[in-house]
Parts: structure tokens; sequence; C-alpha cells
């Protein structure tokens, strides 16, 4: 393994990074089923919890073959990864190389307890830095590019380490200070070194952006920055916040998605702007599933659903048949691009979905909606989830920011407009309370929690 691709630089004004992307599905489908089969035989030498899960379901690996078969394989879920990973630490009875071949480890940004640990091989990490390096590519990134790091450099997020390596990997210069770094360094960084790409999640972007004028005196437009690439939240599918950070920065706005347990990013936005391709097929089969009944449901434009992930040619931590919890919509399955994996965007995770009466409400689409009443809103707000779990039969409480210099006096009216979309938009009943400007954190490092577990102490 080297830092950088040994063609790295070659592939600067391609069209697209690796031909997987614009393979037919027939040859995809074929390289698919032969990689699977290899990965079951790896499995069932290596892998104590597939083992198991398999035993208890009472199939043998050498029966999954094809891509149908696969759908015999129970799920893995984030709880099946914990336990594994609590029953052998630290990486758990689905490690499967041995811990000699292991030179990195990650771990899951997880919002509760213990994060997830995964573990890489040399050949991980090589797989990794490829499956990144499309993605990057695909949202704009050219070998030479200077990129500043604006996702957290910390904590073992995958949007630290391994983007800075996928970066170099291609033949690009990531400049690392990071969210961490903080507003001001990152601001600094961009004057002095003008990078021509930005990479980081959507709502801090658009803070960094905000106070550019107060730390370098002139507004973000003027930085020469071309492009920015955005993941780790939903915000960069949200037109409205989409729309805002092209404004701010007069910068074209692409976004990416993945996780940790099977890479980094899988997912790319190309130039055309209407969804993230597939770029991974080589190395993840992905499923789509309808998450009430857990049937498989082919991607056609328009379809939603729930991504499911197997990896393939995995050596260290690989997952068979894993729910992510990314619900997506799918935009197209076709491209002038001409890369052939279909295109989705993502509206919300399980982890965040609430049901309010018997209807699956996510945060992002109610703060879509407040985004597109500005000024007389500040874009801002929070779900108030004061019950148990995820389910109410009450109106579900939403705190929307007032706009900047708005009148108190029009509240009610406000309050009463705000229901009214929702309730038409996304068909369940909100009880909107309005609160003062600026009221809530900015987001900083940490992801942007859009739902508050308990009543803030000035209502
Ligand atoms: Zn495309």
């Amino acid at each position: 393994m080297s830092y950088r691709r040994h063609d790295a630089l070659d592939k600067k004004g391609a069209e697209y990074w690796h031909p997987i992307e614009v393979s037919n599905n027939e040859e995809i489908i074929v390289l698919q089923e032969k990689k699977l089969q290899q990965q079951m035989a790896y499995l069932a030498k290596n892998s104590a919890l597939y083992q198991q899960k398999f035993a208890e379901a009472g199939i043998q690996f050498d029966d999954i073959k094809t891509l149908q078969d696969l759908a015999k394989v129970p799920f893995t879920v984030k709880q099946d990864l914990r336990d594994s990973l609590q029953a052998a630490p630290p990486f758990g009875l689905h490690q499967t190389a041995a811990t000699s071949d292991i030179v990195q480890m990650q771990a899951s940004s997880g919002t509760t307890g213990s994060p997830a640990y995964v573990a890489l091989t040399e050949n991980d990490i090589e797989m990794w830095n490829e499956l990144s390096a499309r993605g990057f590519f695909a949202c704009g990134v050219q070998p030479g590019d200077f990129v500043l790091h604006g996702f957290s450099m910390s904590k073992g997020f995958v949007g630290g380490i391994p983007c800075v390596q996928a970066i170099q990997y291609m033949g690009a210069i990531d400049i690392p200070v990071g969210a961490d770094g903080g507003v001001d360094r990152l601001l600094r960084a961009c004057a002095d070194i003008q990078p021509r790409v930005i990479i980081g999640a959507p709502n801090f972007l658009l803070h960094v952006a905000a106070m550019a004028p107060k730390v370098l005196g002139k507004s973000a437009n003027e930085l020469g920055v071309k492009q920015l690439i955005v993941g780790g939240e939903p915000g960069g599918g949200i037109p409205a916040i989409r729309e805002a950070l092209e404004t701010a920065w007069g910068a074209k706005v692409c976004e990416m998605m993945g996780g940790t347990d099977l890479g980094v990013i899988y997912w790319g936005e190309c130039s055309e702007q209407d969804g993230m391709h597939m770029i991974c097929q080589d190395h993840i089969i992905v499923e789509l599933i309808n998450p009430e009944t857990n049937e498989v449901i082919p991607f056609e434009k328009g379809t939603t659903g729930e991504l499911v992930y197997t990896a393939i040619g995995r050596e260290a931590s690989p997952v068979v048949r894993f729910k992510s919890g990314d619900h997506i919509i799918v935009t197209d399955t076709e491209c002038g691009c001409g890369r052939t994996g279909p295109k989705i965007r993502c509206f919300g995770r399980t982890d965040d979905m609430l049901i309010v009466r018997g209807i699956n409400v996510f945060p992002s689409a109610i703060q879509d909606l407040v985004l597109q009443m500005q000024p007389e809103t500040n874009g801002v707000m929070r779900v108030l989830a004061d019950f148990d779990g995820h389910t109410t039969q009450e109106n579900l409480k939403v705190l929307v920011e007032r706009g900047a210099n708005q009148s108190k006096e029009h509240d009610l009216e406000l309050s009463e407009k705000i229901q009214k979309t929702i309730r038409d938009s996304l068909s369940f009943k909100a009880k909107v309370i309005i609160v003062d400007a600026d009221i809530f954190e900015k987001p900083g490092v940490a992801k942007v929690a859009l739902t508050l577990r308990q009543t803030p102490d000035f209502l």
C-alpha cells in the first residue's frame, strides 16, 4: 500500500474514477455474485458471529450463491454488532482477520454508550481509500486540489483520518484543520491557502460562512472556493440548505454518504446535482428494503426504502445484510454523467424517526419546511420529544426560532401558519412554539441534534 494510487494524477479531468462506475448491471451482478461466494466461504471459516447467525437461521454458507439467495440471510442490526463487540472486545465476534494483520481501527460516532469499533487490514484501508476517492471524485475533487477539511478530525470518526488518507490517495492535498480546529482557524486557512474544495457537515459550513465577515473582514463568497462537499447529516439534500450554502460560499454543493460499518463513502453526487450515485458495487452489495415489511424492492425512480449493505472482499470486520437505518428516495436510475449506479437522496435515519399517531416523521423534513419560511422564521427548529421512546399520540411539539428583527406580536399567527404547513405537507399535527432568534446552539463539531429530549430552561 502506498499513500497515493500510482495513476492518481492521470485521472485529472477524467469522467469517472473507476470503470465499475459506468459498467452495465449484468457485468456488475456477475462480479458481485463471484465475490459473494468468496466472502461466504471466508465467513464460514473465520466469522464466529456469522457461524452462529447462519446456524440459528438454519442456512449454509454455500447455499448463498446469488443476489436472490442473499435474501435468505437474516439482517444484521446495530444491536447485533453491539452484542458481538461486548462478547469479544475490542472488535467482536465478527473480527475475521488476525489481530497481527490489523493496522488501523475506527469508531462509529454513536449517540449513546460506547462507539462501535471497526478493524481494518492493509487491504481494507486500500479499499476504503479507493471507494472514498470515487465518491470525492464524483463530487468534484480533482487530483492536485487543495481540500479544506471541515469534518471532525478526532474521536475515530471516519470523516477524519480515513478522509485524509483517501484525499492523499487520489493525489489531492488535505488541509487538516478539522471542525475541531475551530471556525477561526478554518477561515484563516481558507484565506491563506485558497482551497478549491471544502468538505464538512452542511449546517456547520453554513455557520462557518456566517462567521467569515467577522473573522476575515470579507464574505465567504470572496474566498474563491468552487466546490463544497457535504455529508454526515441530511442537510445537503434539503433544497433550502443547499441553496443557502451555494449562495453563502459562491460554490457548487454536492453531497456524499456512507458510514463506518462498511467504509467511509459509498455514495457520491455527480455534477448533475440530482442525487448520490452508488459507486461501490464491486465492494458492497446494496439492497433496498421496505422498512415495514423487510421485503427487498427494486431501485426504481421515486421508490423509497431503507438501505441494507453486504461487504464483499472485506477482511477484518465484515458484515452481511447490515440494516443501515438510512431512509432514502431513488431520484433516478439513469444519469447524463454516464454512471450506472442508482441515484438517491437520504431523508432521514431510523434513529431520528418519530411516530406521531402512526405517521413516520423525520425531523429533517420539518427543518426543510421551516427553512423555507424565512425571514419570518430564522430557519432554525428543534423537535421537543418529551415522551418515552419514539411514539406519541399527542401533537408533536416543534420549537421554531422567530426570524431576526421580527416582532413577537405575530408569534401566534406564525405558529398557526407553520402548523398548517406541517399538516398539509407532512400529514401530522404539530404544536408549534415560537422562540427567540439564536436561542439554540450553533452547529459545531458535533452533528446538529434536531430532537430535544428535555424541555429547555427557557420554556
Ligand atoms: Zn451522474
